[in-house]
């Protein structure tokens, strides 16, 4: 059997974990089956507890855009390690980390460093609240931002795929500060901002969306939320978990040329450790603790090993900055292909894509949004999953999240996941 050991380590888990899992994408409970148990990984391979060897197209769900076992990372974090794995106190390699991270992304002056992306946005909004003096927040329907309470309202990724999209335990109270809008729809936003006159503290939302699959900002959709945000005194909260410094070195607001007043990240910037971060002009970040009243904190922030792998990775994307047109150039290759192998196969499709973040829907309408992007036709995402997978591909187990190419696949890996797909049959 091809997964067993896989199938029994997740019996053992489940014994102990919730669901098997810590978190719950992994489960594979969108596409049914047993998730697959890791062994070890290199380059754009992963190798799983049976000895299958898999083409990853989640890379860690981004972090890895070099792909797996980067040696100049696993240096860093070894070299780190020898010397200590936290102390709680002021390192040198926390400001080289930030001095590198500010001088590659625009319109930045400070960043403070977390552990994840739900932490990054969680004091994000919170220093947006402390700055504007205001408490509401408008979201989009299908953009996650993390699993902290505020953001579980209409949220994408993992939390719509298992139906819960509202998560219970979130409060009335919490709720009712996070205002919902509709990705790409102007209007949505300007009657929320009508109706909540000199109450909303800061639009947050995923510039290029890749929770709900990949989903592109249609022209004017992003410099009108600008406008609105100027015209009205509210922060512009840009999420560049999943784009910043992948897009480009200066993330979304350099792709699409919108400055946003406060910049979220996590993913790439810590080069496969747990990191976060959140930054902005001085103006803003001169409110936090301990130089201003809004309060943030963390035993673990600014770990070292965690900052030097952010650190080594960083550095390479700054002297190769070649590899950011290099993963969109294999994205668009994979995204001939498949066009090519789905337009014979005659089924209902859409792609979308932006730079190295791609995903494949199983609709006829365009996916602009969540609405667009629930309707996809589940059956044929399961065969399609399914049928990758037997053939060494893995790709993420739910259609509400996008793909993330990595820099070590080779045309070779490419062409061979679209042969795997024009075997697949629907
Ligand atoms: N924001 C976005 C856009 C994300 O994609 C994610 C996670 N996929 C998060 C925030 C939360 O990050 P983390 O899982 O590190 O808490």
């Amino acid at each position: 059997m091809r997964y067993q050991r896989s199938s029994a380590l997740f019996v053992e888990a489940k014994k102990y974990i919730p669901g098997g899992v810590n978190s719950p994408v992994r489960a594979f409970k969108a596409v049914g089956g047993d998730p697959i148990f890791v062994k070890e990984a290199k380059g754009a391979y992963f190798y799983d507890e049976d000895g299958n060897r898999f083409i990853d197209y989640i890379a860690s769900w981004g972090p890895l855009i070099l792909g797996h076992a980067h040696a100049p990372v696993i240096n860093a974090v070894i070299e780190k390690a020898k010397k200590g794995t936290s102390f709680g106190m002021p390192t040198e390699i926390e400001t080289e980390l930030a001095k590198l991270a500010v001088s590659m992304v625009p319109n930045i002056d400070k960043i403070r460093f977390v552990n994840s992306g739900t932490e990054a946005c969680m004091s994000a909004v919170r220093l947006a609240r402390g700055y504007t003096g205001k408490d509401k927040i408008i979201k989009f329907a299908g953009c996650y931002h993390g699993h902290s309470d505020s953001f579980l309202i209409q949220a994408g990724s993992g939390a719509v795929t298992f139906g819960s999209p509202n998560s219970p335990g979130v409060t009335q109270g919490t709720a009712k500060d996070t205002l919902l809008a509709k990705y790409n729809d102007l209007e949505s936003v300007r009657a929320l901002v009508t109706a909540n006159t000199d109450e909303i503290a800061a639009i947050i939302i995923e510039p290029i969306a890749g929770n709900m699959g990949c989903i592109v900002p249609q022209e004017g959709f992003m410099a009108g939320l600008r406008d609105i945000c100027d015209q009205e005194g509210i922060l512009l909260l840009f999420d560049e978990v999943m784009t910043g410094f992948r897009l480009g070195k200066g993330g979304a607001q350099e792709a699409l040329d919108i400055n946003a007043d406060i910049v979220m990240f996590g993913k790439v910037i810590g080069g496969g450790l747990p990191v976060g971060a959140f930054a902005a002009r001085e103006e803003i970040m001169s409110h936090l603790a301990p130089e201003g009243p809004v309060y943030q904190a963390g035993t673990l922030s600014g770990n070292p090993l965690a900052m030097s792998a952010g650190l080594a990775m960083l550095t390479e994307l700054e002297k190769h900055p070649e590899v950011f047109e290099s993963l969109a150039d294999k994205t668009e290759h994979l995204h001939e292909g498949f066009d090519n192998v789905l337009k014979n196969k005659g089924i209902p499709y859409q792609i979308n894509r932006y730079g190295s973040m791609i995903s494949l829907h199983f609709t006829d309408t365009p996916v602009v949004d969540f609405e667009s992007s629930a309707k996809g036709n589940n059956a044929h995402f399961k065969k399609y999953f399914h049928g990758m997978l037997d053939k060494g591909i893995y790709l993420p187990p739910s259609a509400f999240e996008s793909y993330f190419l990595n820099d070590a696949l080779s045309y070779g890996d490419l062409d061979e996941t679209i042969a795997a797909l024009d075997s697949l049959t629907f």
